[in-house]
């Protein structure tokens, strides 16, 4: 690979070299699809041997070209003459995810969904029965397109899309086809995040709580002053940051906040959104998460928790961990004590919620997004259930034994935010 870069006389400029050829071979691949073929190739093994190639490529407009190769490979006329044509589209979609989900996310999967990725993976999803094609394609329908709709733009995108392919996403021959199934997730989980999106879009002022955790009040976002050191929380007064810098602890904690916030690529509007989105699908499974953590907490009482909101295969899947502990095999860095500590200054108005979504190439990445709450009536009820005799069953049989219990606690949970 670096006989190529320094042949080429550098790592753009082998970049720019490859898409030209890329575009090339695709205009005249009717001749002759072996150009594409060895220029798809060389992607293919660059990319795992070479990292520095791959944001070069980004810089000079892959997606645009990549998402091109796709939608003329995936028309029902085949361009190549019967040449290789799924060996062509399995490299494509071999490599497409890396390059979708690389950083910064999302503005790569906005790149490929504005140059037309959708109807190009529509339309493979309609013309080809062969594994080759198939494989590499159910991948990115299950695990990256799903995973990347937790995101603002990419949600809003798809959306638009979806609904101008409206008549094809319909049609019988796209619902009998072999791909259906994950495409009926994607369509789900565009449905469900509809309301959503048009809330937050509808609402300029997002809520915040004071981060001083003896105080903890909610309010409109413009009640509140952002700490000038880490931009990361939000206090009502000036004694209340004081009162954090010291007593908080927060002193310790801004600078680290603060150097994180350049690596921290969810921010802004993206980052707003997915506080938006944890509290919609919190509040539509409610009833069903209290039910969780009553039987947690009735079987381990002393045990601090927190809940783990994984967004990385379409809806939402909740699941309860003691805190500290992730899930085996994962590793986000998150600063447990901070947040501990931040929990128990809470006075039992901070809820720890942990969102998984995906980075890179399918890797998922965390971020905490505490739920605040007005007063302490819920997790004070949440102890004062837990600590009466369960039935045996499990958690299934807490909803049906303590119903009255359990909607008398979301009715006291009302103005909590994320
Ligand atoms: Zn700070
Ligand atoms: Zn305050």
């Amino acid at each position: 690979m670096e006989e190529y870069i320094e042949g080429a006389g550098g790592t753009s400029e082998l970049a720019l070299l490859l898409l030209k050829h890329v575009d090339v071979s695709l205009a005249g691949f009717m001749d002759d699809s072996q150009y594409l073929l060895s220029a798809l190739g060389f992607l293919n093994r660059a990319q795992v041997r070479n990292g520095a190639l791959r944001p070069a490529l980004l810089a000079h407009g892959m997606m645009r070209t990549h998402t091109g190769v796709l939608a003329a490979l995936g028309r029902s006329a085949d361009p190549c003459q019967g040449f290789a044509r799924e060996m062509l589209i399995n490299y494509s979609l071999v490599l497409l995810p890396s390059f979708l989900c690389a950083e910064p996310m999302p503005r790569h999967a906005i790149q490929a969904l504005k140059a037309g990725l959708l109807s190009a993976l529509i339309n493979i999803s309609l013309n080809f029965t062969d594994a080759q094609v198939l494989q590499p394609l159910e991948y990115i329908l299950k695990k990256i397109l799903p995973a990347a709709m937790a995101h603002y733009s990419v949600l809003w995108r798809m959306v638009t899309m979806l609904s101008t392919l409206g008549a094809v996403v319909a049609s019988r021959p796209f619902k009998a086809s072999r791909m259906y199934p994950f495409w009926r997730v994607i369509l789900e989980v565009a449905v469900d995040r509809l309301p959503v999106l048009t809330d937050y879009e509808a609402v300029r002022e997002s809520m915040r709580a004071c981060d001083n955790g003896p105080c903890s009040k909610i309010g409109g976002k413009s009640a509140f002053s952002r700490c000038s050191g880490c931009y990361s929380v939000y206090y009502c007064s000036a004694p209340c940051q004081k009162a954090d810098w010291r007593l908080g602890r927060h002193r310790e904690a801004c600078a680290t906040l603060h150097a994180s916030r350049h690596t921290d690529l969810l921010r802004g509007r993206e980052l707003s959104f997915m506080r938006a989105l944890v509290h919609a699908d919190y509040l539509a499974q409610r009833t069903e998460i209290l039910c969780l953590q009553i039987g947690y907490l009735n079987q381990r009482p002393d045990v601090d928790i927190y809940l783990l909101f994984w967004y990385t295969e379409g809806k939402v899947d909740i699941k309860i961990y003691r805190v500290g502990v992730y899930p085996p095999t994962y590793d986000w860095g998150i600063d447990w004590a901070y947040w501990a500590r931040r929990k128990r200054a809470s006075g039992g108005r901070m809820e720890l919620h942990l969102v998984v979504t995906t980075c890179w190439a399918g890797g998922t990445c965390a971020r905490m997004i505490p739920r605040r709450c007005r007063d302490a009536r819920v997790s004070e009820g949440l102890a004062r259930i837990a600590a009466l005799p369960m039935p045996r069953g499990g958690e299934d049989v807490v909803g049906d034994m303590y119903e009255p219990l359990v909607i008398a606690l979301k009715e006291e949970d009302e103005g909590s935010i994320h």
